[in-house]
């Protein structure tokens, strides 16, 4: 006997990884350059040249120490550097010890999750959102309560919102730039929602942190602006990853910080600790927390991505496409041009477009496009596209 969710969990792919294992076998059959897969959200730029010198200087300089176990939280010295670069950046007052370094925002948020989880929490979550968090949340135990999506501009439908919130809300997640929208919250959205969230913890006598997923923290458009989400709510938990901003997603690195003014913040960085340690997300890869640490206020050369949603955003609405204007990561969620999303998904497919049905985000009548591609592969997708607005005229 096994687990079935387990099993379950263990066997049904995402629609995301159906549809991208079916672009290598199509690829494999009409060749890679006929099939356009804005199936995955894996960065198309190189990380940048110092990450790569970087790791090949530790490798042979410490050949033996920088493969050796570090403190469960991750090295002091790395600690340090990103607290550094947080406080220079975001003027974040971050201290070493309020960070706790894991295998990518993936295992950040799930540290989160069971580390704050008693029996009958709930977690809100904001459609459309990326399909990992109810596993996440549901793995810790606990339960997902999902916000139906403000389509017009997928900021937050506020009336559904504070609907949801009860006795039972230990938390509430955001994500901005988001996964699959694009769409970076505004101040003013951000700060509704903090108002909110204080008047809400006043009201059921315990704490509701905002947990603030930014995997897309750099990736942001002309115009956009992420702000640091702590300054505009304390109880906030933020949970980073460097795999889209320095283009490491299979090095599997990121790290969770909790503030110091966060409510009760000592018990909950011990828990996100125990909870590393409960789910064997002790020790971030070694070589990586050096090489990130030391590379932490660089980027990789992100900015393809806005070219590409220029020119996509621009070409889309004059087929007739819907689509709201992203303010970073690299993805887009125009409407579907019948409310199936599937079978509008189907019929993209059949002309070699690779773009995901967006009811697993929570957002029927939408798809996703991943534009971290070569923008030469957008500008031939394009005649795609316009074919299949046509095949509804
Ligand atoms: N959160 C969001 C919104 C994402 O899009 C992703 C990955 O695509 C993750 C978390 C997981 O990121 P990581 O690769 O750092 O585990």
């Amino acid at each position: 006997m096994v687990s079935e969710r387990m099993k379950g969990l263990g066997t049904a792919r995402s629609v995301i990884r159906e549809l991208f294992e079916y672009g290598k076998l199509r690829a494999a059959e009409i060749g890679a350059e006929n099939v356009f897969d804005f199936s995955i959200g894996n960065p198309s730029v190189p990380a940048p040249a110092a990450v790569n010198e970087t790791a090949i200087r530790l490798l042979r300089e410490q050949p033996n120490l920088i493969h050796a176990y570090t403190s469960a939280q991750g090295a002091a010295d790395a600690r340090e550097r990103f607290a550094d670069s947080l406080n220079r950046r975001f003027d974040a007052r971050c201290t070493p010890d309020r960070l706790y370094l894991t295998v990518g925002a993936a295992a950040s948020l799930c540290c989160v999750f069971n580390g704050l989880t008693c029996p009958g929490d709930e977690f809100i979550v904001f459609a459309p959102y990326f399909p990992e968090y109810k596993v996440f949340i549901e793995g810790a135990g606990a339960k997902m309560v999902l916000i139906p999506p403000e389509i017009e501009g997928f900021q937050i439908d506020f009336d559904a919102f504070e609907k949801a919130l009860s006795p039972n809300t230990k938390g509430v997640l955001v994500n901005s730039p988001n996964n699959p929208s694009g769409v970076v919250y505004s101040r003013t959205t951000l700060e509704r929602l903090a108002a909110i969230l204080t008047e809400k913890s006043k009201e059921f006598g315990h704490p509701i942190y905002l947990i603030s997923d930014e995997p897309y923290r750099e990736i942001v458009y002309a115009g956009f602006e992420v702000p640091w989400a702590p300054h505009i709510y304390r109880d906030t938990i933020v949970c980073y990853s460097f795999s889209k901003s320095l283009s490491l997603p299979g090095e599997r690195i990121g790290y969770v910080f909790v503030p110091k003014e966060a409510a009760e913040g000592d018990d909950v960085y011990a828990a996100v600790a125990g909870a590393g340690r409960s789910l064997g997300y002790v020790n971030a890869p070694s070589l990586f927390q050096q090489v990130t640490s030391l590379c932490c206020d660089m980027t990789a050369d992100l900015k393809i991505y806005e070219e590409n949603a220029k020119l996509f955003v621009s070409a889309l609405r004059e087929m007739g496409y819907h689509v709201v204007e992203p303010g970073g990561a690299f993805y887009l969620f125009p409407r579907s041009l019948e409310p199936d999303d599937m079978a509008f998904s189907e019929r993209a497919k059949k002309l070699d477009l690779l773009i995901v049905p967006g009811a697993g985000f929570g957002a029927p009548g939408h798809v996703r496009i991943s534009y971290c591609v070569q923008t030469d592969t957008i500008r031939r997708a394009l005649p795609k596209f316009q074919a299949l607005a046509d095949s509804y005229k």
